[in-house]
């Protein structure tokens, strides 16, 4: 490998909206053969919108957004901006939470108006006694199963609603799908989201292989038993909680779009957080190499 002709690629990845770290980056693409895709932000928008809320019986609707969105609005999450920015439409001004603590992979807690307040899973919630009625758990279930991400509301031990927010497939997700199997590369979904959202997803843009229900630390372990199975593994992210396995793929690629964590794990950026560029990145360093030989 001449030093010269790997620059070549790597100059010709900038102009396609590729930053690669090094030249030697591009060696490691040379024997991908499975490429795992994060879900949120990377296969779809990571962008959502509120679109429904289901109260428990005596629940006031504006009170349920006041304290959720004002929580929410300390938080990053993409889920957490969706409800913050619904919220913020429907009550207006949110109070500054208290206390705010973000619960890893699970969702946020923190003080309200003086209540203590849980946002996230209903794992979250359960952990302190506070179960879905029937209700609320049918309209959790009902929203997953029609690919939608809901998340429960509870404060001063009660579970008080469930908020609907739904995140759509970027338009480029299916064809950059296509454009990566023709590159001979099996997709496989990894998410902390569940199993139903992820399914309903990957229906959408032809993924066959779904990993989902996959705390933050766990997604790193998922990348180390594909290639304990003899894999050599992509991983293309965004979040933070994505860094620790972009790191450990042979070839780590992150959404420009993306947190700066995951930027500086990645052996490449996409600039534009365009998944379609994925595979241009690995059609480029397989032809620079090929140009070297
Ligand atoms: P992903 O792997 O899809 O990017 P995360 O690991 O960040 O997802 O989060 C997993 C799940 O935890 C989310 O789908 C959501 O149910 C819950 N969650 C995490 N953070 C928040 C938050 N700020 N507000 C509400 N729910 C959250
Ligand atoms: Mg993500």
């Amino acid at each position: 490998a001449t030093p010269t002709a790997l620059l070549v690629g790597t100059g010709r990845g900038a102009q396609l909206g590729i930053l690669i770290k090094g030249p030697e980056v591009l060696e490691s693409t040379r024997a991908i053969d499975t490429i795992v895709l994060d879900k949120t932000g990377t296969v779809t928008e990571g962008r959502m919108t509120l679109v429904e809320v289901h109260l428990a019986d005596g629940q006031d609707r504006d009170e349920v957004l006041r304290l959720a969105g004002a929580l929410e609005h300390a938080s990053e999450h993409p889920i957490a901006q969706a409800v913050a920015r619904g919220a913020a439409e429907r009550v207006g001004d949110l109070p500054a939470p208290e206390d705010f603590a973000n619960v890893e992979g699970l969702g946020v807690q923190g003080i309200v108006d003086g209540h203590a307040v849980l946002v996230g899973r209903p794992r979250l919630l359960e952990d302190w006694s506070q179960h879905l009625p029937a209700g609320l758990a049918r309209a959790l279930e009902q929203a997953q199963a029609a690919g939608r991400t809901a998340v429960a509301v509870g404060w001063d031990g009660q579970a008080r609603a469930v908020l609907v927010v739904a995140d759509v497939v970027k338009p480029t997700s299916a064809q950059a799908i296509a454009d990566l199997r023709a590159l001979g590369l099996t997709p496989v979904l990894l998410t902390g989201d569940n199993r139903a959202v992820a399914q309903a997803v990957a229906a959408q843009v032809g993924i066959d292989e779904v990993i989902a229900d996959v705390l933050p630390a766990g997604k790193v372990d998922v990348v180390k038993r594909l290639q304990a199975d003899g894999k050599t593994v992509a991983m293309v992210g965004d979040g933070v909680n994505d860094a620790a396995a972009l790191a450990q793929a042979d070839l780590g690629l992150a959404m420009g779009t993306g947190t700066d964590v995951a930027i500086e794990a990645a052996d490449l950026t996409l600039v534009r957080g365009d998944l379609r560029v994925a595979a241009d990145a690995i059609r480029l360093s397989r032809r620079t190499l090929r140009t070297i030989k």
